[in-house]
């Protein structure tokens, strides 16, 4: 699972807040007290710094983070880590930032050997995706249906889905997964903009013209709203999100071929909002198995990995965008067969196609097709 089984549970970070706040005048020494840690995020990793306290500047903290990760001070910036509302300097003395206990950073920087190996094709790499899916074929069905119903209904009633910007009448709803679907989150840079997928504001400034737009992703509320406002997107003008969710919202289920997975279940969304439903809701996911409550309802996009390489080439987002304007015509999503979307998306013109696909009626099964 992406991250969520290290994630903290929400409302930890506030009880470090309270316990290791640091008075801005604090002395070195007068820190030194208890082990004071910090968590880096680093290329999809975690990292522990167990105590900072014999640390005295923020080159010390880099010195130390090069030699857990490789990653030279030089190439090293960490993301949150700000000193009067800046970017720290390499010489801001620690002490005096008021970091708190087991806080997380956020770091960007390359490894030598991947600034030179970006010219090694995918399948080579060291850095495979071991990430569980289902394949485009499967139909993989599900074990226990009614348990999961119930747990569906147990987060409609106890999930809260804080809603960012209220919902539009008459708006289709877009639900968006992060990791490899807008972003690299695995590959390392020097900026969070490198691993941005190509076209990602140009797609949502278009799907928001139809589509509310929300974001789910397997990780905590506080890494998906970093996440967001590090790509430009919460504070982007031309479009607006939503509504964020993270792991919490997601439940497990049990498969006969792949065992025990965490899906996302659409049911949490149109629980909680009247006017969503399998009509107008489309979830896009580079994990089929997100899909598996709710298959009819997602496409499967492919992933955006190894940003370096395919940054030039991968015109995804842009495809898709055409695809989801089509569709935004139509009444019902729930004949749609999204396994079908590219030979409708992007330049080819099959409306004809898609409308005898659409009148087929609500009881066939298209996912069949
Ligand atoms: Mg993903």
């Amino acid at each position: 699972m992406e991250g969520s089984s290290t994630e903290p549970s929400p409302g930890s970070s506030r009880t470090a807040t309270t316990e290791g706040s640091v008075n801005a005048n604090d002395s070195v020494k007068d820190a030194s007290a208890s082990p004071h840690n910090l968590i880096v995020k680093w290329s999809g990793k975690e990292i522990e710094i167990e105590d900072i306290n014999g640390l005295k500047t923020v080159r010390d903290l880099k010195q130390l983070l090069q030699s857990k990760t490789g990653v030279q001070v030089d190439r090293q910036k960490l993301l949150n880590l700000t000193y009067k509302g800046k970017l720290a300097q390499d010489d801001c003395i620690l002490a005096n930032m008021g970091l708190k206990v087991g806080q997380k950073l956020m770091m960007m920087g390359s490894l030598e050997k991947d600034i030179e190996s970006v010219d090694i094709p995918p399948e080579e790499r060291p850095d495979v995706n071991n990430d569980l899916d289902i394949p485009d074929d499967d139909e993989e069905p599900l074990d226990n249906r009614e348990v999961y119903l119930n747990k569906i209904a147990r987060r409609v009633k106890e999930y809260r889905i804080h809603v960012i910007n209220p919902p539009r009448p008459d708006k289709k709803l877009l639900v968006l997964d992060i990791d490899y679907t807008l972003f690299d989150h695995r590959t390392t840079a020097e900026t969070p903009v490198e691993l941005m997928r190509p076209f990602l504001h140009e797609f949502l400034t278009a799907a928001y013209e139809e589509y509310d737009i929300a974001i789910w992703s397997a990780t905590s509320m506080k890494w998906i709203e970093e996440k967001m406002r590090l790509l430009g997107v919460s504070s982007n003008s031309a479009y607006k999100i939503a509504f964020h969710l993270d792991y919490l919202a997601m439940i497990s289920v049990h498969t006969p071929k792949y065992g025990v997975v965490e899906v996302k279940p659409l049911g949490v969304i149109w629980g909680q909002f009247e006017q969503y439903s399998a009509k107008n809701t489309i979830m896009i996911d580079d994990l089929r198995r997100n899909f598996l409550m709710n298959p009819q309802s997602g496409l499967r996009i492919r992933p955006f990995r190894s940003a370096h390489l395919n940054r030039q080439s991968d015109c995804e987002l842009l495809r898709l965008g055409g695809y989801l304007r089509k569709i935004a015509k139509l009444d019902d999503f729930s004949n749609l067969n999204h396994r079908k979307w590219e030979s409708y998306g992007g330049k080819s013109h099959s409306s004809k196609h898609r409308r005898s696909q659409n009148s087929s009626g609500t009881d066939s099964n298209n996912s069949k097709h």
